[in-house]
């Protein structure tokens, strides 16, 4: 049997990108040298992969930062605003990233979702009508070539054209299907080059495949694939599918000419249902996702070898179920973890071992590998907590429910707190500067003690504390300094969970975040956040947000267990975080904001899962950490995506007092969802976008505010950032704030 993996981590294993590209923005390093790294972490990745026994590699899966965004700017879909201020392509680039204020002009970043059900962000190419869709760019070329003059033949893997469109913005009038024959042939010029440089092989990744399809979607996919695999110049043609089955398209993907056929296994349901009862063609080489690509835990063999004797018995390639993108690089950089965890694990480069394991054991030499496997999970590996295990069985109906009702808290609170109209506030961190980071390794490396430690970030309180009153927020936060991340932050201070030092995964541009893995039952034996909170609310008369992050966000921010639900660990997590919020109060904290930054994210792909899958187990968790505190602590809530206008009645369901999010950066279309009646929960959809350097105006905010009131009655509407503040610098948010703060008076001057 063959084998291959999607794709493979491209952030370097200490993560070097980010660092290279964060020197890069500020100029302290040339294009060229940051293209040196680009150039070794890519040389890196092909020795790992082919050192392993990887039989097919993989090229331009490599990214500056997006590789949806690579593809769009491959294709010259570069919306003018980019285009006018006449940068070098990598700055065009990066300002599109990014957004961009400098001496050639001002402009906001693109649109950035997450892909799919991961905590990947991809940047949303924008169609403008005279998008004039073509190749320009050599981006896969290049990494083809390169690969190839090192010595390695691989396969370049490309955004499908399916997905590009269906992922895609249409400014004006045109829409998707507008544009299938610009880039059809766009895609049949990428199939030509390629196979003039001599590959044999392109992979079209299309997981928009995985989502229900419509009648028109599989128009779209029929009228780009049929005259596209007609003119393939020789190249083959794999269609890379992720994250879920095919079940409304496999009909009409393997009546059509490809050559190879990608099928993820491990979250496709039905995958294996389909090929069973509807069969695979012969002519047709399967590319079987069966190394989950997602989880951290090594593969049980014997279960893996029953799938695969399964599957139809020629032409196999044996693969991961989605790019390994979303798992970390390797254990080997995980020296301080104990041996009897590890030996469970696998990461992106122990699964390339999982994959020629089982082509070892297939072809007859790899029995070892099979009896240490089948020795691993012939013992139990999870550690339990029977007191846990019983307070969750014995929840009641009641327990998820806050009384009073929404309407008559909100009157309570009215009276309790006597703010402002247009309330101000933020989502809860501070830039975490350097020094931050610095205090924080130097208590980690031993090199200060703990109440030094702590002491530092007292007086980062303090200075924060002392800033926000001094430009006049009303709703003020600590800044959450002692936080390296705001889920593995909890972990660490939670029973049941497993740490790494050097896991990282990419979740926007080269940004990472670092899982903690859950290895057991989740308790909290000891309070978490009320020492700082307590502090902060010391120095001023004004409100201080206590801060916990909810038990949804937890767990999909974490490497989940497989032996028992989601749902199982997060009512365990959701008993924690309550206990948490109720010693806040207990200390005089009456804000308490519980985020669910990634409440959407494990939403299920399909539309018919959503409820009977994830939401309703996940919302009344939500609701469970805060159903016990009084009437007037107020409870806010913070989210981190823009699309959730389809499952507002699930947010309402929450039940916070008060919810913030972020829409700045999909231009508050999501304020429709809002109007009037149909959502009761008091609103802050951020004023301007975090993720990008730029300093919005007074003005700007002003007009966005408007914007919003349009839409959401004065009484509902809070006024914030759309994020936490921590990947900022400390002069952008310092000038943005203020002029979040102005504009909001100047605002309320006009009402
Ligand atoms: N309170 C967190 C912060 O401000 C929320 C972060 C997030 O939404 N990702 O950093
Ligand atoms: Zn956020």
């Amino acid at each position: 049997m063959t084998t291959t993996i999607i794709g493979y981590p491209r952030i370097g294993t200490h993560r070097e990108l980010k660092f290279a590209v964060q020197k890069y923005f500020k100029h302290e390093i040339t294009a060229d040298e940051l293209g040196q790294t680009a150039a070794e972490l890519r040389h890196q990745n092909w020795q790992t992969i082919s050192d392993a026994g990887i039989d097919q590699l993989v090229s331009n899966d490599f990214s500056y930062y997006d590789t949806t965004l690579d593809a769009a700017t491959l294709f010259n879909i570069v919306p003018k605003r980019y285009k006018a201020l006449h940068l070098s392509p990598l700055d065009e680039y990066f300002a599109q990233a990014r957004g961009y204020q400098g001496e050639k002009g001002d402009t906001t970043a693109l649109s950035m979702k997450k892909w799919f059900n991961t905590n990947y962000h991809y940047l949303v190419p924008e169609f403008e009508d005279d998008t004039d869709v073509k190749l320009v760019g050599t981006k896969i070329f290049d990494e083809y070539q390169e690969a190839k003059d090192q010595g390695y033949q691989t396969r370049p893997v490309l955004l499908g054209p399916y997905t590009l469109l269906q992922l895609g913005a249409y400014e004006d009038n045109k829409k998707a299907p507008d544009f299938t024959q610009a880039v059809v042939s766009a895609y049949e010029e990428v199939f030509s080059k390629l196979a003039g440089l001599g590959a044999e092989w392109i992979q079209l990744d299309e997981p928009s495949l995985v989502k229900d399809q419509s009648e028109a979607d599989l128009e779209l996919f029929t009228d780009l694939y049929k005259p596209l695999l007609s003119n393939k110049h020789g190249l083959k043609v794999l269609a890379q599918t992720y994250f879920g089955d095919v079940r409304d398209s496999y009909d009409l993907l393997t009546s059509l000419d490809f050559d190879g056929l990608g099928l993820d296994f491990h979250e496709g349901d039905e995958s294996l249902d389909l090929i069973q009862k509807q069969g695979f063609p012969d002519d047709e080489v399967l590319y079987a996702g069966v190394i989950n690509g997602k989880n951290v835990w090594k593969a049980n063999y014997d279960e893996k070898l029953n799938l695969i004797h399964k599957l139809p018995k020629t032409n196999i390639v044996l693969s991961t179920s989605c790019s390994l993108l979303h798992v970390p690089y390797t254990l080997e950089n995980e020296p301080q973890l104990d041996e009897k965890y590890k030996k469970y694990l696998a990461f992106a480069k122990e699964k390339l071992t999982e994959l020629t394991d089982l082509d070892h054991i297939l072809g007859g030499s790899g029995e070892d590998a099979l009896k240490a496997n089948e020795a691993l999970f012939a013992k139990p590996r999870y550690q339990e907590n029977q007191a846990i295990i019983d307070k969750v069985a014995s929840l009641k109906e009641s327990d998820f429910h806050r009384e009073p009702s929404f309407k008559e808290r909100a009157e309570i609170q009215k009276k309790e707190f006597d703010l402002p109209e247009l309330p101000t506030t933020t989502i809860g961190s501070f830039p975490q500067t350097r020094e931050v980071r610095r205090n924080r390794a130097k208590y980690k490396r031993g090199e200060i003690t703990k109440k030094q430690y702590d002491q530092f970030n007292r007086d980062m309180i303090k200075q924060c504390v002392e800033f926000q009153e001094k430009i006049g927020l009303d709703v003020l936060v600590h800044g959450e300094y002692e936080r390296n991340d705001m889920v593995e932050y909890f972990g660490e201070k939670l029973d049941g969970f497993l740490f790494t030092s050097n896991a990282w995964v990419q979740s926007y541009g080269t940004r990472c975040v670092k899982p903690p893995i859950i290895w057991g039952d989740v308790s909290r034996n000891q309070p978490i956040t009320v020492a700082e909170s307590v502090y902060a609310q010391s120095l001023t008369d004004k409100p201080m947000k206590g801060m916990l992050t909810g038990p949804v966000t937890i767990l999909n921010w974490s490497f989940p267990r497989e032996d028992i639900s989601k749902k199982e660990t997060t009512l365990q997590i959701a008993l924690a975080i309550q206990a948490e919020a109720l010693d806040l109060e207990k200390h005089g904290i009456k804000i308490i904001q519980i985020d669910e930054a990634a409440l959407r994210e494990k939403l299920p792909l399909r539309k018919s899962d959503w409820y009977s899958r994830y939401l309703d187990w996940a919302i009344p968790a939500f609701r469970l950490v805060g159903s016990k505190v009084k009437p007037t602590t107020q409870i806010h809530t913070h989210m981190c995506y823009s699309e959730f206008g389809d499952i507002i009645d699930a947010i309402d369901d929450m039940d916070a007092d008060v919810i913030s999010f972020e829409a700045s950066r999909a231009d508050l279309t999501l304020l429709d969802t809002l109007q009037e009646d149909h959502f009761k929960t008091h609103v802050g959809p951020g004023v301007y976008d975090i993720h990008s350097p730029r300093i919005p105006s007074e003005s700007e905010v002003a007009g966005t505010i408007h914007k919003i009131l349009k839409k959401v009655p004065l009484n509902n509407v809070w006024i914030n950032p759309d994020c936490g503040l921590k990947t900022r610098g400390t002069k952008e948010t310092t000038a943005s704030l203020e002029n979040v703060v102005a504009a909001t008076k100047q605002v309320r001057k006009e009402l």
